[in-house]
């Protein structure tokens, strides 16, 4: 019998950052069980209630290590998430150490897969004489932006928001300086800083496997190929979502918005969502509620109080109930049309019904993918992160969204909403993109299937494992 090969994979903390590697981790092992594989798994604090149910569901085929909680008050408060993600895995590497050598001590370890904000721990690769990989989970576009950052950086001396022109990045759309990710408007800020320096070390590393798929996006694809960028290989493995992973029948008694979703016709609902912790100020919770109702739609919001932090949820969850925040009657008025969720919604059970013919979404990529394999078009109001970058990709290259202009004070109108909401629900452009997204939804399923790009791509990878380094 062959030897078994050992693969540690590292997380970092955050819902949407956690899913898509351990995803790809029970992707791996069921495809290619002759590997053995460990999560070394860092935390801040006690995680969300999110990533704590989900974390509960890792199958027993992969051993997992879960590491000492990182105090909160150890790192820096009131700087954005990724700032935060970054100082927890930076604290834990000394117990990743620790973890590294003790599953060396057994078996010799072939590959450790670290996603892009544990890069650090993947200066161990070295010590125990494994292979490197970088486990990424956005889009291959937001990746060439990353690969190009270090040249941009020395050849731009002002603020990219400034630039007269767009990028052009090899293979992909062009992108203004003012929708780059937020890490990188303002070159001054520790969080560039971070940023610049998570993108020299993709340079470093053995290979990148990004969660995006051949089809999706291959000029991008073939372009990072054809450049070469060192010794560093890509892997396009995805879409890897929850979508397809269990089989969760149960929520179905859980949640009252999948009965009321079934009875509904098809493709007349907006599910609205701005994923595991994206905040709206209470100004723009008020404009979004009028607007709905204008637009006249049936539609699922899943509503968080108020914040004027857009990302204040995505590592601390609030308690407060945000149904006390939406305008006066508006609850009675909408009853017939609307659902409300407090806080979380089950995202993938509620987008895999037919009544769902449209996702009003901060654009997070895994958003983005999920709605891409159920066909559902979007409406694109991108908050934080690289979400915009992912919104003009989705609207100005594959044409499957529209996006929400925001005024100079930063607030979308009700009618500028109610407008757009209509067009893709309902209009001729709206078909245009369901038709569009109805083919992205194919090329994912077949990018998935035993002979698909992405399926290959990995029996690729675990092919040269197997072959030795
Ligand atoms: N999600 C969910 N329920 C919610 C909000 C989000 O299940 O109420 C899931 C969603 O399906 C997606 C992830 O959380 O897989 C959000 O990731 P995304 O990249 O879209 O956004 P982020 O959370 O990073 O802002």
């Amino acid at each position: 019998m062959a030897k078994t090969k050992h693969i540690a994979v590292i997380p970092s903390p955050g819902f949407s950052h956690l899913v898509p590697i351990l995803e790809f981790t029970k992707r791996l092992v069921t495809n290619h069980p002759n590997f053995q594989v460990t999560c070394i798994i860092p935390s801040l604090g006690s995680p969300p209630d999110s990533s704590k149910s989900y974390l509960e569901t890792i199958p027993p085929n992969i051993n997992s290590i879960f590491l000492p909680p990182i105090n909160k008050q150890d790192i820096s408060q009131g700087v954005p998430p990724g700032i935060q993600i970054q100082q927890t895995v930076t604290l834990s590497l000394p117990s990743i150490h620790q973890a590294l050598k003790s599953l060396t001590s057994k078996t010799p370890l072939l590959a450790i897969i670290a996603d892009t904000f544990a890069f650090e721990a993947l200066d161990f690769a070295k010590e125990f004489n494994s292979l490197s990989y970088i486990y990424f989970p956005c889009s291959t576009f937001v990746l060439s932006l990353l690969l190009y950052l270090p040249k941009l950086d020395e050849e731009v001396s002002c603020e990219y928001k400034d630039l007269q022109e767009p990028i052009k990045l090899q293979g992909c759309v062009p992108i203004n300086g003012i929708d780059l990710p937020k890490a990188s408007q303002d070159r001054s800020h520790e969080g560039y800083k971070m940023y610049l320096q998570r993108a020299k070390s993709l340079y470093f590393v053995d290979g990148i496997l990004i969660n995006s798929f051949f089809e999706l996006e291959s000029s991008a694809i073939k372009a990072l190929e054809q450049k070469g960028h060192g010794k560093i290989s890509f892997f396009p493995v995805g879409p890897i979502t929850q979508i397809g992973s269990s089989n969760n029948d149960d929520v179905f008694d859980e949640f009252e918005c999948l009965k009321w979703l079934k009875k509904q016709p098809q493709n007349s609902v907006l599910y609205v969502s701005f994923g595991s912790g994206g905040t709206l100020s209470q100004r723009q919770i008020n404009e979004l509620a009028f607007g709905l109702e204008l637009s006249g739609q049936r539609f699922i919001w899943v509503l968080r109080a108020p914040s004027d932090s857009v990302s204040a949820a995505y590592l601390e969850a609030t308690n407060e109930d945000p149904l006390k925040f939406l305008p006066n009657g508006f609850l009675e008025r909408t009853k017939e049309k609307g659902f409300i969720l407090p806080s979380w919604a089950p995202q993938v059970e509620i987008l895999n019904q037919n009544s769902v013919g449209g996702f009003l979404s901060h654009c997070g990529w895994n958003s983005v993918l999920e709605s891409i394999q159920v066909g559902v078009p979007i409406v694109a109001w991108p908050l934080f992160a690289e979400q915009a970058m992912n919104a003009v990709m989705l609207s100005d290259d594959l044409k499957v969204a529209i996006r929400l202009k925001f005024g100079n004070d930063k607030i979308v109108e009700k009618e500028k909403i109610a407008k757009v909401i209509k067009c893709v629900m309902e209009g001729e452009e709206g078909k245009g993109m369901r038709e569009r997204m109805k083919s992205l939804k194919d090329c994912a399923a077949n990018a998935l299937k035993d002979d698909g790009s992405s399926i290959q791509t990995l029996s690729h990878l675990a092919s040269q494992w197997d072959l030795g380094k």
